[in-house]
């Protein structure tokens, strides 16, 4: 996010009810937007500051990454996927609400007409505060996965996946073929062959064989490939397993 346009942009209308959404990790490239002068600019400026971390949030829990989220804990909510880096079936996630929000959250949550649910700020139930009444028990999987690997474990884990990710980026780098789009700042890679016209063919080439999986994306404009690693099982050799497999999907591409 451009956060001098953005401030112009608030300086400019300061009547409309505004919500800003802000990225603690892209989809595409694992970029993230400035919490610092987000914090600065709230001070100033009447916004919801939403953070949408699905994965980049779980930064936090990396000395030496979490400099990336520094400030965020000011935003009025945060989201967090558990189906991404935590491991979990899907569908699970969760948000991060303002306790000072509480009412609001409330009266927009809470089950209308059902006095018996007695008072619903005093007798907190979750089925008041989202917007879900009936619902499965999410909490579970997550309750174990952090009961079997703790912090510890999960933040080897993101380690891992990380200097997985900057290896591969470092492997396209320094080729002849391929271009990064976007520096390797978490677990994302986004690249691109050189040669253009051949991007669409390759990707479908790549996951062709199904040993490995990435992404058809689009990025600044030009079509690419995206590697997310997210996953426990990916093992340092599964990097060279995709090297391999990207230049083979090269030559097949360059000879069609
Ligand atoms: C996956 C993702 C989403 C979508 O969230 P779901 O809970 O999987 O629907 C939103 N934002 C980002 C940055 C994501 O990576």
């Amino acid at each position: 996010m451009d956060c001098t346009a953005l401030e112009k942009l608030l300086e400019r209308d300061t009547d409309t009810p505004t919500i800003l959404i802000s990225s603690a990790g892209t989809v595409n490239s694992g970029d993230f937007d400035d919490m610092k002068v987000i914090t600065a600019l709230q001070k100033r400026f009447d916004f919801w500051w939403h953070v949408d971390g699905a994965f980049g949030a779980f930064a936090a829990s990396v000395p030496g990454l979490s400099h990336l989220v520094d400030g965020w804990e000011a935003a009025d909510s945060i989201t967090v996927d558990g189906h991404k880096w935590l491991n979990v079936p899907y569908d699970n996630g969760f948000y991060f609400i303002k306790k000072a929000h509480s009412t609001l959250q409330m009266n927009c949550f809470q089950n209308a007409n059902a006095p018996y649910l007695g008072e619903r700020l005093e007798n907190f139930s979750y089925s008041n505060f989202g917007p879900e009444n009936s619902r499965r028990l999410r909490a579970l999987p997550v309750w174990f996965a952090l009961k079997t690997y703790g912090a510890e474990g999960f933040q080897k884990l993101f380690e891992r996946n990380i200097a997985q990710a900057q290896k591969l980026g470092a492997l396209i780098e320094a080729s002849e073929d391929f271009e990064l789009l976007a520096p390797v700042r978490l677990n994302i890679v986004a690249f691109a062959l050189k040669n253009e016209a051949l991007q669409s063919d390759f990707t479908k080439s790549l996951i062709a064989t199904r040993r490995v999986f990435m992404t058809p994306t689009k990025i600044f404009g030009r079509t690419a490939t995206r590697a997310a690693l997210v996953n426990w099982q990916t093992r340092d050799e599964d990097i060279d397993i995709s090297w391999a497999e990207m230049q083979r999907a090269l030559r097949e591409v360059t000879r069609l």
